[in-house]
This record gives structure tokens, sequence and C-alpha cells, in this order.
């Protein structure tokens, strides 16, 4: 019998294409989605993608009463929490419905959890634990730097929850997933990154800019002390970081020797920089990104790239899609988005 996932935040950007790839690993997948910062639809594009429709609960992580409902409902074997509010700079704006959201979801889930026999969680947690690193590239023991936003300072504390809660003797697992960049989209283009708004990731904006939606690119700050002087990231495709969670799921749930807390980090290991991806953009796909260089932006971390070897040698996993190919799929969501008349 297939073993069920529960997967909060299933219809947004990671989470949707993590359901993807747990059902073609043979899961069955039960998403709740309170539809804050994504479409119904993408039940159905799912579903047109792997040919199994995910059962789909439209409820608010808030609310307890109706989280208990779905656990009564399915026998749920692991949870991948994906469901928060993301935006940085809107959580500068208002941290209480940061601080709200983000850490009271998890607690319900994490009081949950024992109650229904759930034994495993999987956390999306963020590069942004680790400020600007001393040493680059970054392993999981770099230290743990004060959080520049709430949002930031939500994944530490969400961490801390989980470390304690694991201590005082709850039976359950735990393994925590720090994304680098995610970025791209599923190839046939049916899911993808859907922000509201102006996007505050650097892809959507760059691909809105591509289509025309925007007038320009503002790449913030050329002064920096990198090669370019634009700020450096590892962009890691989604697809890629979907299959992580699968290693994930697949390790929490059969591995009896695994410690009660994990952590890792999922990057491609490598460091792009913003003009260079830019560049890599435009060559991929033949299409002009216009931009200009704007002055830096507060918070800006200069440089940050991951040490992926853990995830490497202990998930088997590895990041492996090229950035070009990574870019072109973002390119041909963006333009199925216009041939659909969403954007
Ligand atoms: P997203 O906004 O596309 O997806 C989050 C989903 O959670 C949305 O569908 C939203 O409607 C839902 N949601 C939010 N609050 C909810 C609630 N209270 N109840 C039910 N559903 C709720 O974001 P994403 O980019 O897919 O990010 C997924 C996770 O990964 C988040 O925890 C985010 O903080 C983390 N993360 C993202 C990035 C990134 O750059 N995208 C980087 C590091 C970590």
């Amino acid at each position: 019998m297939k073993k069920r996932i529960l997967v909060t935040g299933g219809t947004g950007f990671i989470g949707s294409h993590t359901v993807v790839e747990l059902q073609e690993s043979g899961y069955d997948v039960v998403i709740i989605d309170n539809l804050s910062n994504s479409n119904a639809d993408t039940v159905d594009n799912i579903e047109k993608i792997t040919g199994i429709r995910p059962d789909f609960e439209q409820v608010d992580c808030l609310d307890f009463a109706a989280v208990e409902k779905v656990f009564a409902k399915y026998k749920i074997e692991g949870i991948i929490h994906f469901a928060a509010s993301k935006a940085v700079g809107e959580s500068v704006q208002k941290p209480l419905k940061y601080y709200r959201n983000n850490i009271v979801s998890l607690i319900n889930l994490l009081e949950l959890m024992p109650k229904y026999n759930v034994k495993g969680l999987i956390f999306s947690s963020s590069c942004t634990v680790y400020g600007q690193p001393d040493k680059l590239p970054v392993t999981e023991e770099a230290p743990i730097k004060k959080a520049e936003s709430p949002y930031g300072n939500t994944k530490q504390i969400n961490e801390e929850i989980i470390h304690d809660t694991i201590a005082s003797g709850s039976p359950i697992k735990a393994i925590l997933l720090r994304y680098f960049n995610p970025i791209g989209a599923h190839p046939t283009g049916l899911i993808g990154e859907l922000p509201n708004g102006v996007p505050q990731n650097i892809l959507p904006y760059l691909t809105q800019t591509a289509i025309g939606i925007r007038k320009e690119l503002s790449v913030f700050g050329d002064d920096y002390p990198t090669p370019d002087g634009s700020c450096i990231r590892d962009y890691i495709y989604v697809v890629d970081l979907a299959k992580a969670h699968v290693c994930a799921m697949n390790r929490i749930l059969d591995n009896k020797q695994l410690e009660p807390v994990e952590v890792f980090n999922l990057g491609t290991g490598q460091g792009l920089s913003v003009l260079e991806l830019i560049n890599k953009f435009e060559t991929a796909t033949g299409v002009k990104v216009p931009h200009k260089i704007a002055g830096r932006r507060a918070g800006d971390i200069v440089q940050v790239w991951a040490d992926p070897t853990k995830a490497n040698k202990v998930l088997g996993w590895k990041a492996d899609t090229t950035i070009e190919d990574t870019l072109r799929s973002a390119w041909n969501w963006q333009v199925k988005l216009r041939e659909r008349g969403i954007q």
C-alpha cells in the first residue's frame, strides 16, 4: 500500500513540484493550502503532469481544528511543511503576520503529529539562517547569524522549536532542509512560480521583464567585492530541489539509524552573480533582458553558495540540471502563462 504524505503549502511554488516528485516516486499525497499565495488550478495541473489527482484540502494551518480533521481523515505517514509567508520585505512591515503564520502553523503540526502517530517531518528552512557566512562554500556547521528580517527569524525560531520539541521526548524525527535560491519551473510549463504582485525574487522579475510586463530589471549594486561587483547566489533548479524532498522522506520513513533532527544544505555548490545570471538567461533563451544598475539594497548578503556534500552523501541526492536548462524552463513557464492569458 502506498504511503501517504501531507504536504502543507502544496499548491505553492516548491510544494507543487514536490507533490509531482512524490507521486512519481510512489507516494500518495494530501495537500493542505489556504491559497493565500497560490491557486486551486495547480491541483489540476499536477494531475495533468502525473495522471494522479492529489487530495486537496483548502485549510489554513493556523486553524488547529481544521488541520486536526485532515489528520483524522487520512492516515498520514510523513509531513513536508512548506506553508509559510515568505516575502522578506513584507515581513519587515508586518512582523506579527509572519511570526503568527510561520510559527503557529508549525506548532499546530508538532502538537498533532504524536497524537496521530505521524513519524516524520521535513521542514523548509533557508540559507538565510547563515547570514553572510565567514567561509564559503557554507556547510551545515556554519554558525547561525542574527536574522536580518522577521521572515529569516521565523526560520531560525522554527528550527529551534523543532529541536526543543524533539529534545523534550516527542517521538518524531525531523529533517531541516536549508534551501539556497530555488528557480525554474516544471519542464511541462504547467507549474512554476507565480508571485502575487511585483515579484520579490529575481527570476520571476527577470522573466516578467523579458516578456515586457516590467520595464527593466534593477541590479542592486555593482560595487560589491565580487569579480563583477554584483551579488552572488547559488541558484538551484526547483525540480532538483523537489527531488531532494523525496530522498529526505525516504530516509525519514525507512532509515532507523537517522538522528532525531538532521540538517541539509540544498544547493548546487556553484555561485553565480546577478550579472552572470542575466547573461546566461540571454544566451540560453536568445531573449534580451533590459536591465540597469541600481544602488545597493539594504540587508542584501554579498555572496553565498552551498557546500552540498552532506546532502550528496547522506541523501544520495545531487542538483545536476544545468543553469541553461533551468533558465529555459523559467522562460517556457513565462511564455505559457502568456499563452494561457494569465500574465
Ligand atoms: P509559496 O508562497 O509559493 O508557497 C507557500 C504556500 O503556502 C502557498 O501556496 C500559500 O498559499 C501557502 N500558505 C501560506 N500560509 C499558509 C497557511 N497558514 N495555511 C495553509 N497554507 C498556507 O512559497 P515557496 O517559494 O514554494 O516556499 C515554500 C517554503 O520554502 C516556504 O516555507 C518558504 O519560506 C521556504 N523557502 C523558500 C525559498 C524561495 O526562495 N522560494 C527559499 C528558502 C525557503
